[in-house]
Order: C-alpha cells, then structure tokens, then sequence
C-alpha cells in the first residue's frame, strides 16, 4: 500500500545531514560573540553560500537547485537546531525563500539580473512591509509610490517609513510593499498596493537600527524613505497587486518560520537533557527528579507533534494542495513547543540559564520572537477562527 509515509528521502536525509555537518562548524562561541557584537554572521552566510544552500529553491536555471519548500524547511531547522539560532536563521531567511515574488511574478530581466546573485551569495535582499501605522493590519500602510511623469512607463518617486526591517543595514536591495492608490480610492482596502525590488540608495534612504531584546547578529531596522526614484522595471508584476503577490509567499514563509522555532526548540532541549544529566544537588542528577523531567519529556512530544503538521504542510505545498490550515497551525505549534523548551531549558540550568555564559538565554530570547514576527500568534488564531471553523471575522 503506497500513500502515506513518514520517511524522509534519500536526497532530504542527505540534506539535514549536510547541513547540520556545516553548521557545526560554527560553535556557541562564535553565534555569542556575533550577538553581542551585533554583528551580521559573515563567515557562516559565506560557508552556506558556498555550499550551495543559498540557491536551494531557486529555479536551476537561474543558477538555484529547484527544490521545494520540504527542503528548505530541512534546512531552516538544521541551521537553527545547530545553536546558530534565529541569528542564523534570519542571515540567510530571505535568500531561501523571501524571493518567491520574484521567482513567480517578476520579469525575466529581474529575474536574471537578480536570482542568480542570490544563489551565490553575492546579493542580499531586505523585506519591506511593516510600518509603524500600519502594525499588522497590512492595508494600511502609506508608504507611498507616485509616478514621476504622466505616462505608465515613468519612474515612481516613494517617499515613507517602515520599521523592523530585518538586514536592512547589511542589504543591497530591498522588496518594498507601497501604495499607490491611497486606500480609500481602492476597491478593497488590500488593492492598491504595489510591490518593488530595488537599490537601497542610501542618499535617500536612511537605516536606523532598533536596539531589542535579541537576534543581535541581524540588524533590525527603521526605515525612512525620502524622494527615491524607482525605474518601472523594478516593480514586481502589475501595479496595485503587490498584496496579492505578498499572500501567495505567506504559507511557505510561515512553514520556514516553523521550523526554524523547532530547531531552537530541539536544541534548547538537547541541552536541557544534557545538563539534567550531568548536574547533581542533593547527591543526584536533576533530571532524576520528575519536577524536572517531566517538562522536558513533555517538551519532546510537543516538539515532535508540531513536526509533523509542519511535514504535512510543506508535503501539501510541494504537491500544489492547499495549504493555508495546515502552514498556519505549524507555525502556531512549532513556535509555541519552540519557546517551551527553551523556557523549559532555562529552569532546568536553574541560575546558569539565566547566565549570558550559557547559551540559553540566548535561545529564549530568540524562540520569544517566533511568537510576535513575521505574524504573532493571534493572527494565525484570527485565521483558523474565520477562514477554517466558519467563526465571524474579527479583524
Ligand atoms: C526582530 C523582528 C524582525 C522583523 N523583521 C521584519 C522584516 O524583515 N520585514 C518586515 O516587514 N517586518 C518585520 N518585522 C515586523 C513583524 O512582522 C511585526 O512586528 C509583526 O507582524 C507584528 O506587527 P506589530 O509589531 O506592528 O504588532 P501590532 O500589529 O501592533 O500588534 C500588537 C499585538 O496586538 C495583537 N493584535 C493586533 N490586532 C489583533 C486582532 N485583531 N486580534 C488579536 N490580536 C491582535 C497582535 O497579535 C500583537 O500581539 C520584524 C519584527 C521583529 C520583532
């Protein structure tokens, strides 16, 4: 009988396999000194793009692997599960998936200008969405693209602001969601909205770091755009259909944000059972105490369990299913079984955890944010509640 089957491929085994070897070349010692020196990762971006992982889902002919979004997810994981974090994670977060818009909707001078760049490495792109007006509730940002002259063709002018814009500081290009019909003179409130890739000038733009609680090793930053000038050619597919454009990437990166909060998840518990192991008081190893135990026992089952909604997602999304109900509950699971542990991990070390020394308060403080962004856990409730149990809209 053929259908289901939980096993992993060949090819997806080798993967998790590969990737994990290379990660582990960059210990807990580098991923520390990264955070605290608020500095972007360089030698792991460059030993990723070197092995090729960068280009993963790109299409072969613009110099990626074709893979699908189950592969990524392998990757995503492996990366943060090696104690790299979300620092890690967030590094390479765009090349691997963030440039589904362009891959499907940009032209094919984009695409060869720009997708093979990102395969090697060489090109790193920021994602331009929030604004401090608008918060979750996308259509109202204001952000906003005029056109320079009255013909179709012309140049946009943009002027506005965007915060927490991940990797701005260290990005060439940025994928920046504007208006460009104000959204009372649009027939929905998300149209009229229109999506760009193009040079960060910094002549007219101005990047600001946000000072936060973690994921130090990757800029967040405010974004004030002041009369930059946009050719036509660098705006994705058509006028006022950016936010469409955005909603067809949103299942895979939710799915990758799952499994990156998995693998701080696991690796926080590896370490949890290991110290549980090792350190004795009242002339026993903690771990022998349930008190102790059992959290962590029960951290497994949550981990594993997310896994698998998080697998049946991604197999969904590779064999062109819909996917929405199922990429919503991993990222809801996972990052819930993700911060667990890692809050697990920390009582367990007891005052060691809250030590800058060991790396747990690290990952606590990075599997905190898989709960807030790119979406905060209420919206995806917001989500299943209308879209999948019929409930009234509330938002
Ligand atoms: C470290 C970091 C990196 C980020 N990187 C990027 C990036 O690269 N690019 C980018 O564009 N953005 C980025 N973001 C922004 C992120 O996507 C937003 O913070 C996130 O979407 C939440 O939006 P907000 O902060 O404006 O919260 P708000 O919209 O102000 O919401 C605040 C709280 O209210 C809740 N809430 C709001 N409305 C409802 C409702 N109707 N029902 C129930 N609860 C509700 C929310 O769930 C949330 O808990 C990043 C954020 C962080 C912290």
């Amino acid at each position: 009988m053929s259908g289901m089957n939980f096993e992993l491929t060949e090819d997806q085994q080798l993967i998790r396999k590969s990737v994990a070897e290379l990660s582990a070349r960059f210990d807990d010692h580098y991923w520390m000194e990264k955070d605290q020196a608020h500095e972007f990762p360089t030698e792991f971006y460059e030993a990723i793009a070197a092995g090729g992982w960068l280009g993963m889902t790109i299409p072969e002919e613009y110099g990626g692997h074709g893979l699908g979004i189950t592969e990524a997810t392998i990757l995503a994981e492996e990366v943060a599960r090696s104690g790299g974090g979300m620092n890690a994670a967030s590094s390479i977060h765009m090349s691997i998936f963030g440039m589904q818009p362009v891959v499907v909707f940009g032209s094919d001078e984009m695409k060869a200008e720009t997708l093979p760049r990102i395969a090697n490495g060489d090109l790193h792109v920021c994602f331009g969405v929030t604004e401090p007006g608008a918060g979750l509730d996308t259509s109202r940002i204001t952000t906003f693209a005029k056109r320079s002259g009255n013909d179709s063709t012309g140049d946009y002018i943009v002027n506005g602001r965007k915060v927490w814009i991940s990797k701005a500081l260290e990005s060439e290009k940025i994928l920046l969601l504007t208006r460009t019909t104000p959204r009372d003179e649009a027939a929905k409130p998300t149209d009229g909205l229109t999506l760009f890739l193009t040079d960060i000038d910094r002549d007219h733009v101005d990047i600001r770091p946000i000072k936060k609680m973690g994921r130090n090793a990757v800029s967040s930053n405010e974004v004030f755009i002041d009369d930059l000038r946009i050719p036509a050619a660098h705006r994705i597919g058509e006028e006022g259909k950016g936010f469409s454009y955005i909603l067809h990437g949103l299942n895979p990166e939710r799915m990758l944000i799952a499994a990156e909060a998995l693998g701080i998840g696991r690796v926080a518990l590896d370490r949890a059972v290991k110290y549980a192991n090792d350190r004795v008081v009242f002339d026993r190893p903690i771990g022998m105490n349930q008190g102790i135990q059992f959290p962590l026992a029960d951290s497994l089952a949550r981990l594993d369990a997310a896994e698998l909604i998080l697998r049946k997602a991604t197999w969904l999304y590779d064999n062109g299913k819909s996917c929405g109900r199922e990429a919503n509950m991993a990222k809801y699971l996972c990052a819930d079984a993700g911060f667990d542990a890692a809050d697990r991990a920390l009582q367990t070390h007891g005052g060691m955890g809250y030590s800058e020394e060991y790396n747990i308060s690290r990952f606590f403080r990075e599997s905190r944010l898989m709960k807030i962004a790119p979406v905060s856990q209420e919206m995806i409730l917001n989500f299943l509640g209308a879209n999948v149990l019929g409930l009234p809209k509330s938002y």
